[in-house]
């Protein structure tokens, strides 16, 4: 009964759109076990796309075939593995670049789709990806994506048109590095002790720089350095003399989402990989993508809450309590429909950010918005679909049978999207700003 519960059939998907699909998945469909399955999507049958472009809508199919052929069928073992740099999923990036996947964000010059929506069919795919694995959608999507891919977006012209097709077709990882042991919430000038120090022909960078996703595997790096008293971005090669990287550090969840501390020992980097504007204008920069990357954090939040209510419908429609299954009770009923309504929200919250953000450029206020209202409802949602399926939700792996339960990782996972890409204090900030002004809130 509850092998059925966690792993339901698909319903059958159409057009497909990319053409590289179907040559890519079908190497890793015949991998799938023969009693594999996939789960029963709720959002398809509640809610409706109506208000989003074809092109978005075609996006979600390609992108959902993709994720249940090559994602579903390893989404336990990469989101309960603990994190090591053996176990980066190159294959997958691998397979997300053949497949397209990485053109989607960026403009046809690149190499990219040309999308006339690309905000939010980047979103989208984030959406996608993080139903079966938050962490592989944090790391390889909204990390490599956004906030490196969208930043190198915005470099000059010789560092755009050099890197972003490479980064398109999946020829490097890529690391985004702001935050330090003693600054990350606050990147002040003041605060930021990670120095470039000008010498003939570029910079030389010093300092240490903490939580840096992907950097036990990354080959670029894009770091927020103090330039007397600016900050300015440079890109570094991670395989240059004077650059480190520790371990992985050993985290509550999001386990694909390698992060560590990379030093920079004396390393040198050219003048002519100053990535904003010119010298000085790096925070400009990092804010610019990060504004892109709080938008899919709560897409992210939104898929990791919509598997969570999917896996607990579906087993509150079979586990029975006192002779009745968990579903007739009022209590839950009520309970999961307020969720249904919250899902809805949030949904179409990053969805309009993406579209407002697409069509004027920016889109401050929604994009801190949807952070909030998905990261929060991915840990509420999380924590009452365990709480309804009680040692069913808290468990792993039931080794008798040998069945694999989601909500566990889905609980460890949630929790980073309240802290990271701007803690939710600091969006709450951003929103009392645009309510009273600055003058009030600083
Ligand atoms: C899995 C993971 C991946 C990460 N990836 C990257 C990466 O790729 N690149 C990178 O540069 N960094 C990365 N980070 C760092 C991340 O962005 C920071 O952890 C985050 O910005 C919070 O900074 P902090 O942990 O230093 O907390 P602090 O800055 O010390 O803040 C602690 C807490 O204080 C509260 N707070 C702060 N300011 C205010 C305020 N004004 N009002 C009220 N409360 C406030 C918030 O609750 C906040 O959570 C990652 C972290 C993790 C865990």
């Amino acid at each position: 009964m509850f092998v059925a519960a966690c792993a339901r059939q698909a319903e059958p998907k159409s057009g497909v759109a990319h053409p590289f699909v179907d040559t890519v998945l079908a190497p890793f469909v015949a991998l799938l076990p023969f009693s594999m399955t996939l789960p029963r999507r709720r959002a398809d049958s509640l809610y409706s796309d109506i208000f989003l472009p074809e092109e978005t809508q075609a996006i979600r199919r390609e992108v959902r075939a993709f994720c249940d052929a090559v994602l579903a069928p390893v989404a336990h073992r990469l989101n309960t593995t603990p994190e090591a740099k053996e176990n980066f999923p190159h294959e997958i990036m691998a397979a997300m670049a053949k497949a397209g996947i990485y053109e989607i964000p960026f403009a046809k010059d690149v190499g990219g789709r040309g999308l006339a929506y690309p905000t939010l069919a980047t979103l989208t795919v984030l959406e996608e990806l993080a139903y079966y694995s938050p962490s592989l959608a944090s790391a390889l999507y909204d990390g490599q994506a956004i906030l490196v891919g969208k930043t190198l977006d915005r470099a000059p012209e010789h560092l755009r048109s050099r890197y972003l097709p490479q980064l398109i077709r999946g020829e490097f990882v890529g690391c985004f590095a702001t935050s330090e042991p003693e600054a990350s919430t606050d990147l002040s000038v003041a605060s930021m002790q990670t120095t470039a120090t000008k010498v003939p022909g570029g910079y030389r960078v010093n300092g240490v720089k903490r939580w840096i996703t992907n950097s036990p595997v990354g080959d670029r790096i894009l770091v927020l350095c103090k330039t007397g008293e600016t900050l300015t971005m440079l890109l570094a090669d991670m395989h240059d003399p004077g650059i480190s990287v520790s371990a992985p550090d050993q985290k509550m969840g999001n386990h694909v989402q390698l992060t560590a501390d990379v030093t920079f020992d004396n390393v040198f980097v050219a003048d002519d990989h100053v990535v904003g504007a010119k010298e000085g204008s790096g925070l400009r920069t990092a804010i610019g993508a990060l504004v892109q990357g709080r938008m899919g954090i709560g897409a992210v939040g939104v898929a990791m809450a919509q598997a969570a209510f999917d896996f607990a419908t579906d087993y509150m429609s079979r586990r029975k309590v006192f002779g009745k299954e968990l579903a007739r009770m009022q209590h839950w009923q009520y309970k999961f429909a307020e969720y249904a309504i919250q899902l809805e929200t949030a949904r179409s919250l990053y969805q309009k950010a993406a579209i407002r953000f697409d069509k004027e450029g920016g889109a401050d206020i929604e994009a801190a918005m949807c952070k909030v209202v998905g990261s929060r409802l991915a840990c509420d949602m999380a924590r009452d679909a365990i709480q309804v399926c009680g040692a069913y939700g808290f468990v792993k792996t039931l080794s008798g049978p040998g069945t694999h339960f989601p909500l566990e990782s889905i609980y460890r996972d949630a929790k980073i999207g309240e802290i990271y890409e701007g803690a939710n204090e600091i969006q709450t900030w951003v929103i009392a700003r645009h309510v009273f002004g600055r003058e009030y809130t600083g």
